[in-house]
């Protein structure tokens, strides 16, 4: 019996003992190809050699100096690199150790904002429906998710909600996606202008859906109009980018695709690439010059903020992207991807949707393709997927339909950015294997 609290207490997972590359082996000598690097973390796969000499590096030099004392230089090198290639006008990051961590502190950061610009009545977050933020208790009032929430529910704070952006089951019949979009937009504005937009902090989105749908790119002009809506009632816009961030979609910032940039953005998974637990948020200089002008500091602070080894880690990440030209080969594997689902899933009776950007991919797969009918939840196609995909050594990431009971299951594909067209074919393959048993069985 283990003395962990595993995710399924009733069943040990296997144990991980190795990794190298897109590969992953567990104590049976049995081996995985990360199609997922995890939940969209291991972006440069398992093992890589730069980033670990680089740990290696910063634990001879220090290990561990807290901030309260001291900045490291390699922290500080970080926050040059991320500001330097961050969206328009950030002026500050602040580090954290994680992605719930990272929503957190945007939360926080953009109420103590409005507190210091001396509008203390603004106290109330606008976010989607289809949303996950995190699972603190901050992040989690924020983001939409019933099923995550439903125990909690009455220790959160809700966000105001709005549709999410989801076009395979929002846009109609008949519909243009510029009517949709349209519609979309003018839901959120009557929202503010109904709650008062002076009481609102700020609207909190994800650019690409991952973790509530499966790789859910908005639709073209959403985000500017979400932008525009922001700037003409003034309220901030975050975006969490903590698992479409960092390269996944085929550039550092997905929000960037959009042509528009966020007040606050936060990132984390591939921030380390899960060599290091760190995550990142990034704020606007206005948000940085007005804390520096009035209080002079950030009321937050965690232990391992600007932890030096996981900034080494995240620097040596960025360092390789870079030299590496990861992120153009993110697109033109993800184009390769894309053309294999398309390929073996695109007439496939079970399959609704296959959707995404860069090296983020998902399948949403229905009962009935004519009327987008999901799969009964007790069926848990998802589940059924993840433990099929498994039993032939492919790693997918699950996601079950639960929103409104209008979301289908889904399965995320988000391999490393070193993947070859070889192991994308293996994967598709083990996949296209996997989703005929479970649905068969
Ligand atoms: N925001 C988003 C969009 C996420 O996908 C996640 C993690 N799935 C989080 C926040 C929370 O990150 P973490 O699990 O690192 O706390």
């Amino acid at each position: 019996m283990s003395h962990i609290i595993h995710r399924n207490l009733r069943q040990m997972p296997p144990t991980a003992v190795g990794g190298a590359g897109i590969v992953l082996r567990d104590s049976s000598g049995k081996t995985y190809l990360d199609a997922s690097s995890g939940a969209a973390v291991s972006s440069l796969g398992h093992g890589h050699p730069d980033v670990i000499a680089a740990m290696h590096r910063q634990i001879d030099r220090c290990a561990y100096a807290h901030t309260a004392f001291f900045t490291t230089e390699v922290a500080e090198q970080l926050a040059d690199r991320l500001i330097a290639g961050g969206p328009q006008d950030m002026g500050g990051v602040y580090f954290v150790s994680g992605g719930s961590e990272a929503m957190e502190t945007a939360l926080k950061l953009a109420r103590q904002y409005w507190v210091e610009a001396g509008e203390p009545q603004r106290t109330q977050f606008i976010a989607r429906r289809q949303s996950y933020h995190g699972n603190t208790l901050g992040a989690l009032g924020v983001g939409g998710n019933e099923w995550r929430k439903r125990a909690f529910a009455p220790l959160l704070k809700e966000a105001l909600r709005v549709a999410p952006c989801y076009a395979y089951r929002g846009c109609g019949e008949g519909m243009s996606l510029d009517d949709y979009t349209a519609g979309l937009l003018d839901e959120l504005e009557t929202a503010v202008i109904k709650a008062g937009p002076d009481t609102i902090i700020a609207f909190v989105a994800e650019p690409v859906v991952g973790a509530t749908g499966g790789a859910i790119p908005p639709t073209p002009g959403y985000f500017q109009g979400v932008r525009d809506i922001c700037d003409r009632h003034r309220i901030l816009f975050i975006a969490d980018e903590v698992m479409c961030g960092m390269g996944r979609t085929g550039s550092m910032y997905a929000i960037g695709q959009e042509g528009v940039a966020p007040d606050i953005v936060a990132v984390a998974k591939g921030l380390g690439a899960g060599y290091q637990p760190i995550g990142a948020v990034l704020a606007h200089e206005a948000i940085v010059d007005t804390l520096r002008q009035r209080s002079g500091m950030f009321q937050h602070g965690h232990t391992y903020i600007g932890h030096p080894v996981a900034a080494a880690a995240a620097l040596a990440v960025q360092q390789v992207i870079e030299r590496d030209d990861l992120l153009a080969q993110v697109g033109r594997r993800g184009a390769l991807l894309r053309r294999m689902l398309d390929e073996v899933f695109g007439a496939h009776e079970h399959v609704g949707d296959i959707r995404g950007r860069g090296l983020f991919l998902a399948l949403e797969f229905v009962r009935d393709r004519e009327t987008k009918a999901p799969f009964a939840p007790e069926v848990k196609l998802h589940a059924a997927i993840k433990a099929e995909a498994m039993a032939r050594g492919l790693l997918v990431y699950p996601m079950g339909g639960t929103i409104d009971g209008q979301l289908g299951d889904h399965v995320l594909l988000a391999p490393p950015f070193i993947v070859t067209p070889g192991e994308l074919s293996e994967i598709v393959s083990r996949l296209a294997d996997a989703v005929e048993a479970a649905i068969v069985g």
